[in-house]
């Protein structure tokens, strides 16, 4: 989810529980109260108790078939529909049998939040009756493979959450957007006064000033927890502001396969070259290579892209001319590497897509790894026609196991190739 200042309205939360305090103790404290006071966020404390019948103001009875104690369904309900109407509302059960928390979730939860009021009900003891679950409750959801006495921590956690991403909340949103899980990775470490503590220091690039060299220093460890702590966050992290130098993707159309399998030439279609150009743009490619050793179409691909960046194009669609402004042509890979390596001073990274199987290919997990192991620039090589030729796969630094359906038919379009590498490798979330 794209998270952007402008995206909020209020999130209106409700809390049921019948320890109204322990919540109230907590949403009153510093950076949350702050945020409630000044109306960023609307959230109540419904008292269970308040809903209760009998003289004796009873929420809880023993289990069916033996064991504890269970809060009883209609106080539950009662309590649930005094906070909002059934379509006004959308209600979470905290529970170790839920879905796990996680930051998607919490922004999901932030957007129910914003067209619904999210109750949120907090067991205790064995739990719920099963009925009140069946009934009222949208999603159940846990905190982690423990079980606590109550649902008051867990439905505080998630308001918690939630505040962090309203603008206004935590002082400034930029840092929210640097912390763990936002773009999928973790946060890096943090350090403050004394400089020198018994010994243990500081590191010396965050004391010096210069800015590229701490932001360097600070993706380099960010890096090393994720894949050293969470490698499985990489499958869901977008990893470009991560790399230290620039992405490039290269349209190669000489020498590839024909369907006899014997090198060819092929041309240059304007649909590869504007969806091409438009995914690289999205995803911050730096340029989108178009290799081909003939000249006239090398000539072809430049009137096609000055159309839309001075021509009548950009006039009619400025969006498309800023994609279009991405494209170069080369002669040959050695040339487009050649070009990248002398502009990025590192020898590039290449990686060559195939829609064949091939010994000794690794899958885009691995290769997103080693893209942010390799501090090189980051080739991806892509073929038409029949694909690439032996000679390319085997000059690559690694070869990228086939993007698959998991059928035997296996025939993208090299438009569509790009676009799912691109994904995977650089989506948010
Ligand atoms: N008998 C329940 C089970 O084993 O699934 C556990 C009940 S627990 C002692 C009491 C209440 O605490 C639950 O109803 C729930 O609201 C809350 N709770 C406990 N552990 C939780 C977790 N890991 N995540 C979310 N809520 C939890």
């Amino acid at each position: 989810m794209g998270l952007n200042e402008t995206d909020f309205s209020v999130p209106r939360i409700s809390v049921v529980t019948a320890f109204p305090d322990v919540v109230k103790g907590y949403l009153s404290s510093s950076v949350l109260g702050r945020g409630i006071e000044k109306g960023l966020l609307d959230v109540s404390v419904v008292d269970l108790r308040d809903f209760a019948s009998g003289d004796y103001r009873q929420i809880d009875d023993y289990c069916y078939g033996g064991g504890g104690m269970v809060l009883m369904a209609a106080p539950l309900e009662s309590a649930v529909e005094s906070a909002a109407a059934r379509e006004n509302r959308y209600v979470v059960y905290p529970s170790p049998q839920g879905r796990p928390l996680c930051q998607e979730l919490v922004e999901d939860l932030l957007s129910v939040a914003a067209r619904k009021r999210l109750v949120l009900v907090c067991g205790r003891y064995e739990g719920v009756d099963e009925r009140f679950v069946r009934r009222h409750v949208d999603m159940e959801i846990s905190m982690g493979d423990f079980v606590i006495t109550g649902g008051e921590l867990p439905s505080l956690a998630v308001i918690d959450a939630i505040a962090r991403l309203v603008p206004g909340v935590v002082g400034s949103f930029d840092s929210v957007k640097e912390d763990s899980f936002f773009s999928g990775m973790l946060d890096n470490p943090h350090y403050t006064r004394p400089e020198d503590w018994g010994g243990d220091k500081v590191p010396e690039t965050l004391l010096e000033g210069d800015h590229a060299a701490i932001n360097r220093f600070r993706r380099r460890e960010a890096v090393g927890r994720t894949v050293s702590r969470r490698p499985e966050l990489l499958a869901k992290a977008g990893i470009m502001p991560y790399l230290e130098c620039g992405v490039y993707v290269l349209e190669l159309h000489h020498p590839v396969l024909d369907r006899n399998g014997r090198e060819s030439t092929t041309s240059v279609t304007g649909m590869d070259l504007h969806d091409i150009a438009r995914a690289c743009r999205t995803y911050g490619v730096r340029k989108f290579i178009v290799a081909t050793p003939l000249e006239s179409q090398r000539e072809l691909i430049s009137e096609v892209a000055s159309h839309w960046i001075t021509g009548y194009g950009a006039e009619f669609n400025p969006d498309r001319a800023d994609a279009m402004r991405g494209i170069k042509t080369a002669a040959s890979v050695s040339r487009a590497l050649a070009w990248i390596n002398e502009k990025e001073r590192r020898q590039p990274f290449v990686i060559a897509a195939t829609a064949r199987e091939r010994a000794g290919s690794l899958s885009w997990l691995t290769l997103k790894d080693m893209a942010l192991r390799a501090a090189r620039p980051v080739v991806f090589v892509f073929g038409t026609g029949s694909g690439l030729c032996e000679e390319t796969l085997a000059s690559a630094d690694a070869v990228m196991s086939p993007i698959s359906g998991g059928k035997e038919y296996n025939h993208l379009s090299v438009r569509s190739a790009v676009s799912i590498t691109l994904d995977r490798f650089f989506g948010f979330r």
